[in-house]
């Protein structure tokens, strides 16, 4: 490559990367995976060397990278807080462990290994024994004021034995908690974090400390500032003392003599993360011996002491066979891929999402496409981008779905929103999902209707709208004489129904199914309003009033009392005495899986102890044996004859992207 190709090449990394580091680090909501950033960064590396003069101080290899928000008040460093240079192989650690021996003379240097925690860095400042200031790195110079959140923070003494220090390390989020709390914004119909280090970093940087108690955020801690000076000679005695002084370190550190032992200690690790319990994205290897430091240096944004060894994220490639749009029950249009069967973190994996029509043509997705292909947060697969070098040359430019794959309306996409939407309100797909939806155990919690019998009753015209269950009474011969349907369970769903019209206020909101109005909202709404006739008549500016709802929220509920069939429809539920009051002795039930039993087999992506786990979580109980009363048998790969049973029993089996999109309330 030319200087001068080389120079367009450099300014197109070096605004992708700022782009990426904004949404990063500002917005704590990436759009690209870390593997893509560290491609782009380590592309710009390798240019940077191969032609030094182009090499500019405000490049993002030249700074740490991150921001201080005026949020907070500013706080500068006492010592810069900085990042770490990265290691991808075995290759780069040898490379790692020659430039130490050369730059000490050593013949033999030992390293601390410490896993990488996926969280946010911060440092605490301790001033007479007690905890004066809490901060995060931010640029690395100075860093944002969190103290009052980081007291938040159980595991972190407000108090020590020692008068004065300084300490850093990592603020991080359970697996378990980040998926309390998407689960959680998923019922509200809020956007979901991307991770567990940007759940961390967008609750440790909320101005509401209250939100931060709430979500249990946790530290580890791994740097003591001025060891040398309180005379502690190693990073392993320094991780023991901090220990001592009752802070909480990650135990799984090993002090080992040379670099086969470091890449030991690395495979292990990388076996063992997903049973951690939180996410690390690689290995931390430092030398131990602090009184080396000075004499092997830093750069202005690492110290050349340590490196971060990243683990390679797993990903496959397949074929795509084909991509197929589905409807939800908003109407919203989601993209799947069909692939060839490939085996990813245990599981084959045969279906995966490409999201809306945006992600797959800014990457250039095809169909015949090789692609590669990743579980996001491990759970749920999701394809990349196309490997182009692998590109069969029949494939043609993929473009979007025009029409609703159910009901062949038009699609409707606003310029500001990456979604395509079917607004036909007769659409029979959304209209099912949509009484799924309402029937469910946090709208208004109709039992003895599941899919099955929604899509029957629909295909024989007794069922096309939500009034219509109300009415269904009326089919009484008709229904019980259909296959799996007697008297009792036909009359057990008509109590149900009945039961249904006593429901307060926020759960006929809720399930409705109005665009942006989740279990939250509807509760606002209805607390504030009082009934639905009120609501009504609300402008957006009144519903805007409220704390939480905005005017994206606002128009959407004024919308949709601006269809004369949903005002209709509203009337007919009136007609049919269902309750439209706010009645306060009725709140939601946020147990999802309240009275609902499973029963696991076959291979899944994490250990059976973590599903069981969840499923208690959400109040679901877990059994070993299938009876008829197992509600769903959870079914990962090679199942054997536990599928038999279910099969036998009507027992409903589930995937594991099934039992996900249950807990989190998804389409
Ligand atoms: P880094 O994540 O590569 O490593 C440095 C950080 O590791 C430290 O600041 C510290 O917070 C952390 N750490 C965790 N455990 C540690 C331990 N035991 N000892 C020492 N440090 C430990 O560097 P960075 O500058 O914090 O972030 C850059 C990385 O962030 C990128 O390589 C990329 O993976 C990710 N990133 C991703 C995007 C994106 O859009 N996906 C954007 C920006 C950055």
């Amino acid at each position: 490559m030319n200087q001068a190709a080389a120079q367009s090449r450099i300014e197109e990394l070096k605004q992708s990367l700022e782009e990426w580091n904004y949404q990063y680090y500002v917005l704590d909501n990436p759009s690209v995976s870390d593997q893509e950033y560290d491609r782009a960064m380590q592309e710009l590396i390798a240019l940077e060397q191969e032609f030094p003069a182009l090499i500019t101080l405000d490049s993002p290899t030249q700074r740490v990278s991150g921001t201080v928000s005026e949020k907070f008040s500013k706080y500068f460093h006492t010592s810069p807080m900085l990042s770490l240079g990265n290691a991808f192989n075995y290759e780069d650690l040898v490379h790692f462990d020659e430039q130490i021996k050369e730059l000490t003379g050593l013949s033999a240097i030992d390293y601390t290994c410490e896993l990488k925690i996926d969280g946010l860095s911060i440092s605490l400042v301790y001033q007479n024994h007690l905890l004066v200031m809490g901060a995060t790195r931010g640029d690395g110079i100075a860093g944002e004021d969190v103290t009052t959140n980081i007291k938040k923070i159980k595991s972190i003494p407000l108090k020590v034995a020692q008068p004065n220090l300084i300490v850093r390390g990592e603020v991080y989020l359970s697996l378990e908690e980040f998926n309390k709390i998407n689960a959680e914004r998923a019922a509200k119909d809020e956007p979901l974090f991307a991770n567990p280090r940007n759940a961390a970093a967008g609750t440790l940087r909320q101005l509401d400390s209250t939100i931060v108690q709430k979500r249990n955020l946790d530290a580890f801690l791994y740097y003591y500032v001025n060891a040398i000076e309180d005379g502690i000679p190693t990073q392993y005695e320094a991780l023991k003392h901090l220990e001592g002084l009752k802070f909480k370190t990650n135990k799984e550190y090993q002090l080992c003599h040379n670099v086969d032992e470091v890449w030991n200690y690395i495979q292990k690790y990388q076996d063992l993360r997903h049973q951690l319990g939180y996410e690390i994205d690689g290995i931390v290897i430092k030398v131990n011996d602090f009184k080396l430091y000075n004499r092997i240096g830093y750069t202005a944004k690492n110290p050349k002491w340590a490196v971060a060894y990243k683990f390679p994220a797993e990903i496959v490639t397949t074929k795509l066979v084909d991509i197929f749009p589905s409807v939800g029950r908003t109407g919203k249009i989601t993209y799947n891929a069909v692939l060839e069967p490939v085996r990813i973190a245990g599981t084959i994996v045969r279906a995966a999402t490409l999201h809306n029509g945006d992600f797959i043509i800014k990457r250039d997705i095809r169909i015949g496409d090789y692609v590669e292909l990743k579980k996001a947060g491990d759970i749920i697969p999701e394809v990349i981008q196309p490997l182009l070098d692998r590109r069969p040359e029949e494939t043609v430019k993929w473009t979007m779905a025009k029409k609703c794959p159910d009901c062949a309306n038009w699609l409707e996409k606003t310029d500001d929103e990456v979604d395509q939407y079917c607004v036909n309100s007769l659409c029979p797909k959304k209209i099912t999902r949509g009484l799924e939806h309402f029937c469910s155990r946090n709208a208004m919690n109709i039992e003895g209707v599941s899919e099955k019998i929604i899509n029957r009753l629909f295909d024989l015209g007794y069922l096309k709208s939500f009034s219509d269950l109300y009415l269904l009474e009326n089919y009484r011969n008709e229904i019980i004489e259909l296959d799996n349907f007697g008297e009792k369970s036909f009359q057990n769903m008509i109590d149900s129904i009945n039961r249904s019209k006593e429901k307060s206020l926020e759960r006929l909101l809720f399930a409705l199914g109005i665009r942006h109005v989740g279990q939250k909202t509807a509760q606002l709404l209805a607390k504030k309003f009082q009934t639905i006739n009120a609501i009504q008549n609300a402008t957006v500016e009144m519903l805007s009033v409220i704390n939480d709802v905005g005017p994206i929220v606002a128009t959407s509920v004024v919308d949709y009392f601006n269809v004369p069939n949903n005002v209709e429809e509203i009337s007919k539920l009136i007609n049919h005495n269902v309750n439209v009051k706010y009645l306060k002795s009725d709140s939601f039930v946020v147990q999802k899986l309240e009275n609902q039993r499973f029963v696991i087999t076959g291979t899944l992506s994490k250990p059976r102890e973590y599903f069981k786990e969840l499923i208690e979580n959400y109040g679901g109980h877990v059994s070993d044996s299938i009876s008829s009363k197992t509600t769903y048998l959870l079914a990962g790969t090679d199942g054997g004859s536990k599928l038999l049973k279910a099969a036998k029993l009507n027992v409903k089996i589930i995937s594991e992207i099934d039992f996900i999109n249950l807990i989190e309330g998804g389409e």
